[in-house]
């Protein structure tokens, strides 16, 4: 199977910043589900404490998470050198190896959307790991009240984009034309 028809085949975490409270659920259940005792209680006492690995950020009035898109030419995979950060080809994620991990930070600089971090304490990659571990998928969507996270496949976005641009065009409302550059990382993407 080709890399394409296996992240069409994937569901993606896809956002919405239009849902977005910025109540920061998201962030702290990430933590969480990469802590050591898997328990808010237990996670605010482990030191160093579990860090996140998806940061809610504000544009003027808008927030809205920044997942990881997994991407299939994915620019951190290219920039690691000992191979740590690498596509997990059968289910099409890209995951980091942190045993084999230098710590110089070049994914971190290559990610065009700031979804790996080097916490100070390991020096070591973290990214979306997808929560793999956890039997329920990733706890950033689960955590979300509004449904401004999800996961699903790329083809169900965009279906949902057509209906909402479908319902706009009957409702008489057409949407003003994008700015240059407008799109590149709303939700939906790859
Ligand atoms: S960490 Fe960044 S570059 Fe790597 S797969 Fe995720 S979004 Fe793409
Ligand atoms: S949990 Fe949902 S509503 Fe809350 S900050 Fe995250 S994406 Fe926004």
């Amino acid at each position: 199977m080709t890399a394409s028809a296996v992240q069409e085949l994937l569901p993606q975490i896809t956002m919405d910043p239009s849902r977005c409270l910025g109540c920061r659920s998201c962030e702290l259940a990430c933590a969480v589900a990469h802590s050591t005792s898997g328990h808010l209680y237990g996670a605010i006492s482990e030191r160093p404490l579990p860090h996140r690995r998806i940061v809610v950020e504000q544009v003027g009035e808008v927030r809205s998470p920044v997942p990881c898109r997994h991407c299939e030419d994915a620019p951190c995979v290219s920039a690691c050198v000992t191979g740590a950060m690498a596509r997990d080809e059968p289910r099409g994620l890209v995951l980091c190896d942190g045993d084999k991990c230098i710590g110089c930070g070049m994914c971190m600089v290559a990610c065009p959307f700031g979804a790996v971090w080097h916490p100070p304490e390991t020096r070591r990659a973290q990214k979306c790991d997808f929560c793999l571990h956890l039997p329920s998928g990733p706890a950033c969507v689960a955590a979300c009240p509004t449904r401004a996270l999800r996961l699903e496949q790329v083809s169900a976005a965009a279906r949902r984009k057509r209906q909402a641009a479908l319902a706009r065009l009957l409702a008489g409302e057409w949407p003003a034309p994008a700015a240059p550059g407008a799109g590149l990382t709303g939700e939906g993407g790859a």
